[in-house]
């Protein structure tokens, strides 16, 4: 079965317009420089903004600010905004973390900051990261079990691959997870044992289906543009055969980590 993460999405808005319209949150979003992919999905949290009543305003700094410049707009913004996120990536001459940490926590709405990853791995979150919670709304509104299940997940980075690793092996979620990366040896082995694989790379068509576990549930969190049309980590015509449940690129994972930052917003206002 495909997984149809735009529904899902929808289901997400419905539950949080009644609120938002009531409290009327306010994000603010910091972005330097023009890179395209950047700006374009900034716009689009700006768009999902406006259909549900949040004002998301974009503060953008040239290319060519310092990373105390960054620095002081963020903590200029952190007495104004309900929720803070910062486009990435920035400008390589920029320190990311020292932004990032300039950030107050309980308007870390991406769940970047120090202390609200350090919540996270305690199991006391203020907010979850929306992708890896994208990833775990998928699953449970699609009643798969979790609990005691093998989970493999390819994809180490600090915004995908590892805080989902923390969230699916707290207690009361209780999976066990593998985590692959770039040096892992015969990959295939540790996807092919997987009840649920998720694939987060940014590799277009890494996983095949001579790599996965018949029935396996599968989740692509991946978003690769191949001759101009956007595709997943998972060669999704032939993954699609072995897995019961899959999700498609795109109309996937995306569309609910967008909805997902604005039920971060409104956690952070109520805060
Ligand atoms: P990243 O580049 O920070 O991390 C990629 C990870 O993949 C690394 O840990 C690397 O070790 C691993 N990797 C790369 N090649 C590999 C290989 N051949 N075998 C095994 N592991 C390999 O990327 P990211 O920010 O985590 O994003 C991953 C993908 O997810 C990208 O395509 C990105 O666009 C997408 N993404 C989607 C959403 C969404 O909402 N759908 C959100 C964030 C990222």
């Amino acid at each position: 079965m495909i997984i149809d993460g735009k529904a899902i999405a929808l289901q997400i808005e419905a539950e949080i317009k009644d609120k938002i319209c009531k409290i009327k949150p306010y994000l603010a979003a910091v972005t330097v420089g023009t890179n395209d992919a950047t700006q374009s999905y900034i716009r689009n949290i700006q768009k999902i903004g406006s259909e549900l009543g949040v004002a998301v305003e974009i503060a953008n700094l040239q290319s060519n600010s310092s990373t105390q410049e960054v620095i002081d707009l963020t903590l200029h913004l952190n007495s104004k905004a309900d929720g803070i996120i910062i486009g990435r990536p920035l400008p390589s001459h920029i320190d990311e973390q020292a932004v990032i940490a300039a950030i107050l926590p309980e308007k870390d709405i991406d769940c970047l900051h120090p202390i609200n990853l350090g919540r996270l791995i305690l199991g006391t979150p203020l907010f979850t990261p929306c992708t890896p919670q994208a990833v775990m709304e998928i699953l449970t509104r699609s009643n798969t079990k979790i609990s005691g299940k093998r989970v493999t997940i390819v994809g180490r980075s600090n915004i995908v691959g590892k805080p989902l690793a923390i969230m699916l092996i707290q207690k009361g979620v209780d999976a066990t997870v593998t985590i692959c990366h770039t040096k892992t040896k015969e990959l295939l082995l540790h996807t092919k044992s997987a009840d649920i694989l998720i694939a987060a790379v940014g590799f277009p068509g890494l996983i095949r289906a001579s790599m996965v576990k018949p029935g396996a549930v599968v989740i692509d969190v991946g978003i690769n543009v191949v001759e101009g049309k956007l595709v997943g980590d998972v060669e999704f015509k032939e993954v699609e055969k072995m897995a019961s449940l899959i999700t498609p690129v795109p109309g996937g994972v995306g569309p609910i980590t967008t909805r997902l930052l604005f039920r971060n917003v409104l956690l952070a206002k109520s805060k």
